[in-house]
């Protein structure tokens, strides 16, 4: 299959046009990066083609596509690929609803699979040990945001797993619908070998996503917890409040996820839709995560937050959300966002889910159903996240 590339100084034009579009911070191209003064760094007749599922653009279906992947350098981890959650964002992604998508797209930043090379310098892992992969897979590692391990804020953005210019091979990264991939040995994490690996990998996202604001708001015993949408982030988040000790209280829109929502940790299930319902817990909560992917009212969860209660957006739908002034000013309310995790912190979350164990709800489908994978999310009929395995590919 021939590999379609796409010249560099057109395809940062594109970038650049497609982030004036939007005022989204977070995926796409850095071209202020230092780090990316380099590009093409390494020798593209080094890389290897391989298999991979690539949208070529935001109507197309995903479908076959050849990629090629580095040669492993010296701080470099080669992983086979056995698992790929399958992300609300890749969708959002896929589907250009963020304005910053290039193409083709390989989505998937779920990754879990075996180590099959690494570069002299590598320490942390040996080949066949089990890794992980995240939504990032490089950042500047020098601004105070790094310096802090909060390399998800990069100053200068991290390099996304996909859709980030790849700084070795030129063109954009490709993601994990894919058979392997190489990345910096500081961006891949250990995986135990104690847990069902496919149920794992929706960990490397949906996991830190979760985790990460719910330890940030100290989150734990006494507190009244809200978690917004019971979504691949949403039955995490159910899980983590609950092992952190919190009494949790699940708002969906889906009355048959009732049961589902107490056999996963929810202490109670409020249908966002019965008014009746809503206004019994209004102005108690403590904090309130919200993980839905589509435009929604945030008032009527604002509303629920006590004296000094936080609410953290973590769902990134399409449009803008209204929130009414007098909802926040109140109750000194606080309305915050949060973005994936730390690798640090990335490495806590799965080593936590390790010691008691923590896993993902998941369907696993053969990559020739991810397109309708994608329809079945949207109409929230997955329990409680889709993982490819990567045999099929
Ligand atoms: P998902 O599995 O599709 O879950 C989203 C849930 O939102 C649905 O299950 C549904 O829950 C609820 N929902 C959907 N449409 C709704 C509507 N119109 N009104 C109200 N509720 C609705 O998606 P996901 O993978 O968990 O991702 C959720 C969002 O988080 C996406 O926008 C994704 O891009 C974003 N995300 C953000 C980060 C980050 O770093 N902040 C990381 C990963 C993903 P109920 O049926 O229970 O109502
Ligand atoms: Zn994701
Ligand atoms: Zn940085």
């Amino acid at each position: 299959m021939k590999i379609k590339t796409h010249h560099k100084s057109e395809k940062f034009e594109r970038i650049k046009t497609a982030r004036h579009r939007t005022n989204l911070r977070s995926a796409s191209l850095t071209i202020s990066n230092p780090r990316f003064g380099n590009t093409n760094g390494h020798d593209n007749h080094d890389a290897a083609v391989i298999k991979a599922y690539a949208a070529q653009s935001a109507t197309a279906a995903l479908g076959p596509f050849a990629i090629r992947r580095r040669d492993v350098g010296v701080h470099d981890v080669q992983i086979e690929i056995l698992y790929c959650g399958v992300c609300h964002s890749d969708l959002h992604m896929v589907r250009n609803e963020w304005h910053q998508t290039v193409y083709p797209c390989v989505p998937g930043h779920e990754i879990v699979g075996r180590v099959t090379g690494v570069g002299r310098e590598v320490k942390k892992f040996k080949e066949g040990d089990l890794a992980g992969v995240g939504c990032m897979v490089d950042s500047c590692r020098t601004c105070s945001s790094c310096q802090q391990g909060f390399e998800q804020y990069c100053e200068h953005d991290p390099v996304q797993t996909y859709n980030s210019e790849d700084t070795h091979l030129g063109g954009v990264t490709y993601g994990g619908y894919s058979k392997s991939i190489v990345v910096d040995e500081a961006f891949v994490l250990r995986v135990s070998d104690k847990l069902n690996l496919a149920a794992v990998a929706p960990l490397l996202c949906a996991g830190i996503t979760t985790y990460s604001p719910l330890r940030r708001w100290k989150v734990g015993k006494g507190q009244k917890v809200g978690i917004v949408g019971l979504g691949g982030l949403g039955h995490m988040a159910v899980k983590f409040a609950r092992s952190f000790g919190a009494h949790v209280v699940l708002f969906t829109t889906s009355p048959e996820k009732g049961a589902d929502a107490i056999r996963l940790g929810a202490h109670e299930v409020v249908v966002s839709k019965d008014q009746g319902e809503m206004n019994k817990h209004l102005n108690s909560f403590d904090f309130i995560l919200d993980a839905v992917s589509a435009e929604h009212d945030i008032n009527a969860y604002l509303n629920l937050l006590k004296l000094d209660g936080t609410l953290t957006l973590v769902g990134l739908p399409q449009k803008p959300l209204g929130i009414a002034a007098f909802n926040l000013i109140g109750r000194r309310r606080q309305f915050a966002g949060s973005m994936i995790g730390g690798i640090a912190e990335t490495q806590e979350m799965l080593d936590y889910c390790a010691a008691h164990g923590i896993v993902s709800d998941v369907e696993v489908i053969s990559i020739a159903q991810v397109n309708e994978a994608y329809e079945r999310m949207l109409k929230g009929q997955v329990k409680y996240r889709f993982v490819i395995d990567m045999e099929s590919l």
